[in-house]
C-alpha cells in the first residue's frame, strides 16, 4: 500500500494544505484509493499527487470540522466536470450525509441531484467495525470538541491508524499494538492542548504499544515553523521511528 501525504496543516496554514492524505492500496488486480479526510483546501491537492483523479473509490470523514469535510464540494463538483460516473463510498460519522448534503447544496445549489455519480454514504459509529473500499476497518473514537473518529485500517499490507483530529483514549491504545504506520494529529510538541494530542504523547504511546512507524500531522502553524528542525532528535529520544511528512511525502507500506 502506498500513503501519500497530499496535505498536512492543520486547519488555518497558509503555507501548507490541511491534513488529508491518500491510500493506494494494491492488490494483485485492483488498486482501490481512498482519501482520508477532504478539508477546505484538500482538494487541490489531491488533484496534485493523483494523476488519475477519477479513480478514487472512497473518502474517510474523520469528523465534521471545517478542515476535514469542506472539501468535498469542490472535490464532487470536479469529478462532475470530469463526467465521472462511477459512484463514490463517503464514510464518516454519523450526521455525515446530512451536513454534506447542506454544504452542497448551499456551494453549489442545484448540483447535488445532478452530479451525474452516486455517493454512497456510510456512516459508521464509534467502535464500528466496517468496510472501507473493499478492506477491514475499525472506527475509533478520539477526545475532540465535537465527535471524532479515529480510523484502524487494516489491508493485506499492513495496519494503518490514522488519528483524525484529536487524542487517543487511553483505554484504546492497546489496539494500535503492532500498527505499520501511525498517522496521529499532534497539535503541539510539548503543551497539552484538550481535545488535541502532543507530539510527547504520540509518541509515548507509539512507544508504549511498538507502533513501527509514526508520521505526525496537523501541527499548530507557528509550532511547526518554529520547531520541525527538532522533531528528528525528538523521535530519536523517544527511540521512535517517525517523521514529521511534508506536503507531497509518500512511502510505501509492504
Ligand atoms: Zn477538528
Amino acid at each position: 500500500m502506498q500513503v501519500v501525504f497530499c496535505g498536512v496543516g492543520e486547519a488555518f496554514d497558509e503555507t501548507l494544505p490541511n491534513t488529508s492524505i491518500l491510500l493506494r492500496d494494491r492488490n494483485r488486480r485492483s488498486c482501490r484509493r481512498i482519501l482520508l479526510d477532504c478539508g477546505f483546501t484538500a482538494a487541490p491537492a489531491y488533484w496534485l499527487n493523483e494523476p488519475e483523479p477519477l479513480e478514487l473509490d472512497a473518502v474517510w470523514i474523520s469528523h465534521l470540522h471545517g478542515d476535514h469535510f469542506l472539501g468535498l464540494p469542490q472535490m464532487f463538483i470536479r469529478f462532475s466536470e470530469h463526467g465521472r460516473t462511477r459512484p463514490l463510498q463517503v464514510c464518516g460519522p454519523v450526521d455525515t450525509k446530512e451536513k454534506v448534503s447542506q454544504v452542497m447544496e448551499l456551494a453549489y445549489p442545484g448540483k447535488w441531484s445532478r452530479l451525474g455519480f452516486e455517493v454512497l454514504f456510510r456512516e459508521v459509529l464509534p467502535g464500528e467495525d466496517f468496510e472501507l473500499a473493499g478492506s477491514k476497518a475499525l472506527a475509533l473514537p478520539v477526545e475532540h470538541p465535537v465527535p471524532a473518529l479515529g480510523l484502524l485500517f487494516r489491508s493485506s499490507s499492513g495496519t494503518l491508524f490514522y488519528s483524525g483530529d484529536g487524542r487517543v483514549r487511553p483505554e484504546h491504545g492497546s489496539l494500535l499494538a503492532g500498527c505499520h504506520l501511525g498517522i496521529f494529529e499532534a497539535f503541539r510538541v510539548e503543551m497539552t492542548t484538550p481535545g488535541h494530542s502532543s507530539a510527547r504523547q504520540v509518541l509515548e504511546l507509539a512507544r508504549s504499544v511498538e507502533i513501527k512507524k509514526v508520521a505526525l500531522v496537523h501541527m499548530q502553524r507557528r509550532e511547526r515553523q518554529d520547531q520541525a528542525d527538532m522533531i528528528p532528535s525528538y523521535m530519536e529520544k523517544y527511540g521512535v521511528n517517525g517523521f514529521l511528512p511534508g506536503p507531497g511525502h509518500s512511502l510505501e507500506l509492504q
